[in-house]
């Protein structure tokens, strides 16, 4: 059995059934994604709009695909006629975008709204304010075409495992501040999205449904 395969096959055992793994293949070749893919792994996500939709033209059609990284509006035509979640949404523009180009594939995209929780200075994801303001906005219900289906967040990138757990609990409670608030009624707004190589155990001890893990089974990235 292969690294890959070995790793993959590790993962599908150890990580709860309740929590899906996506497997991060950003950078990595159609051969690496189809080895985790003979373990029976079908999720896979990509931050890269082009080499997502290239590589979702020659790989299995029963890959459900997530893109995972911040998306700029004019990208989102690439991925809309096929990918299965967006994980990084954090404007109400972009969340227009999505829609309108799903509406022209005659489809409902799943989103997750990404939240700002690390300490690290970046300028992508909300805070609670930014958040209640798109769901709250009085467009946002002519926003047939997509659907949001919970949260996503990346914590900071440090040793520190009460930081890292703070911030997941964080997002978690956010999760569900939203959940009483604004999808009661929802059954889909369900997903909490944390959780990576480094940090996967503390994600899923905090409450995550949704690991994003990328070099633990591929190996690492060479940019
Ligand atoms: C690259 C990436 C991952 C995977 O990171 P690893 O540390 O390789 O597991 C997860 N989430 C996002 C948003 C990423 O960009």
């Amino acid at each position: 059995m292969g690294t890959i395969a070995k790793n993959m096959r590790h993962f599908i055992d150890l990580i709860p059934n309740h929590v899906k793994i996506v497997a991060v293949s950003k950078t990595k070749p159609n051969e690496d994604i189809l080895e985790a893919y003979n373990q029976g792994q079908r999720i896979f996500g990509e931050n890269k709009a082009q080499d997502l939709a290239a590589k979702a033209e020659v790989l299995p059609s029963d890959i459900q695909w997530h893109f995972i990284g911040h998306l700029q509006t004019n990208k989102v035509k690439y991925i809309a006629p096929f990918v299965t979640l967006l994980h990084a949404v954090d404007s109400f523009k972009l969340l227009a975008e999505i829609n309108k180009q799903a509406k022209k594939n005659d489809r409902i995209i799943s989103c997750l709204l990404q939240f700002h929780i690390a300490s690290e200075e970046t300028k992508f994801g909300l805070d609670m304010t930014e958040a209640i303001a798109i769901l709250e906005d009085v467009r946002f219900k002519d926003l047939k075409n997509i659907e949001i289906i919970g949260v996503m967040g990346m914590a900071t990138y440090i040793d520190d495992e009460l930081v890292i757990r703070k911030e997941f609990g964080h997002l978690a409670s956010n999760f569900k501040e939203l959940k009483a608030s604004f999808f009661k009624e929802q059954d889909s707004f369900r997903e909490i999205s944390m959780g990576m190589s480094g940090d996967y155990q503390l994600a899923i001890e905090e409450g995550s449904t949704m690991v994003r893990v990328g070099s633990s089974i591929f190996g690492a990235r060479n940019y």
